[in-house]
């Protein structure tokens, strides 16, 4: 079977040239799109995610802020500077960079941000406008799957989606957004038992679990389309996704890469979005 590599790095460099001039279009009007980034305490991998949306941003002419601040916050100190956040004309997006020290609650905050600057698309508000289908901010690593298959000429209606993984930051937005799509989505999880009864139904199967190389050949049917989110980081520093890409690429129609698949489109979803706040609020 000839099947077609959905590579992410690819399709996010053209979005972003694309957004790149929108930027200079909207600069033109004297609308300047600002994102505003909170990071709390001394994870790596956080520092790392926050350095590298900063320079995204910088690179299509979004300017950003990083707030840096000490593991000891208070959930008040952070939640007024959202408030400010909130109420300043120039910020456009506002994104806290997750997760958060155990002393803060992370539902408070994240109900504290303006579901108009909301550019993770957390806020209940805009997750309770997805489930309706009314326009909202959607979560990065979904609309950058869903950007990826429309550029990939998949279409997800009338198919059988089977999405593993129910997070409320992947698995579950992805199965709503291709259910708005006119699929049938099935859901798995860690309690789904034989998982592989389920995966080898599907047309279009997307895995956000986290565990490498859990799909199989044996859990495809073939000619199906699958998108590979997992990233496991191995002990030699190599990162592999929950498919078992080798085996699988010359039995399924389309396949996503790990690396250069999902993760490039997550930050490109959320420049996008800083954008449709700007466009927006203005
Ligand atoms: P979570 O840990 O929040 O969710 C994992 C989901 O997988 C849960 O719903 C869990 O079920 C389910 N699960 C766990 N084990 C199994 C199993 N054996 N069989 C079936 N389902 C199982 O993870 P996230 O959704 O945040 O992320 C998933 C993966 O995607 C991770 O590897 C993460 O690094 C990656 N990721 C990649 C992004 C990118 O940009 N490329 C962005 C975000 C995430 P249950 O609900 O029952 O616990």
């Amino acid at each position: 079977m000839s099947t077609t590599i959905m590579y992410g790095n690819v399709v996010a460099d053209q979005i972003r040239s694309n957004l790149k001039t929108e930027v200079e279009q909207l600069k033109e009007k004297a609308i300047f799109p600002r994102l505003v980034v909170v990071i709390i305490g001394n994870n790596q991998a956080s520092s790392t995610y926050v350095r590298i949306k900063k320079k995204a941003a910088e690179k299509i002419g979004i300017s950003s802020a990083v707030y840096e601040l000490e593991e000891d916050t208070s959930e008040d100190y952070l939640i007024n500077l959202i408030k400010q956040f909130n109420e300043d004309l120039n910020t456009h997006g506002i994104l806290i960079q997750l997760p958060l020290p155990k002393h803060i609650n992370e539902k408070r905050v994240l109900e504290s941000i303006s579901p108009d600057k909301d550019v993770d698309g957390f806020h209940p508000i805009n997750v309770g406008r997805l489930s309706i289908g009314q326009r909202a901010f959607l979560p990065c690593t979904p609309l950058g799957i869903i950007k990826l298959l429309d550029y990939y000429g998949v279409s997800a209606q009338g198919k059988h989606v089977v999405v593993v993984g129910r997070s409320n930051i992947v698995g579950k937005p992805v199965g709503q957004m291709l259910l708005n799509q006119h699929a049938t989505v099935t859901y798995c999880h860690s309690r789904t038992k034989n998982l592989f009864d389920y995966t080898k139904q599907a047309d279009l199967l997307i895995v956000a679990v986290g565990q490498a190389h859990l799909i199989t050949k044996e859990a495809v049917k073939e000619g199906a389309v699958v998108v590979d989110v997992g990233n496991t980081f191995l002990e030699d520093g190599k990162v592999v996704g929950d498919v078992a890409f080798d085996e699988l690429k010359d039995v399924v129609s389309h396949i996503t890469p790990v690396p250069k698949g999902v993760g490039p489109m997550t930050i490109t979803m959320l420049l996008h979005n800083t954008i449709e706040a700007a466009k927006r609020l203005n």
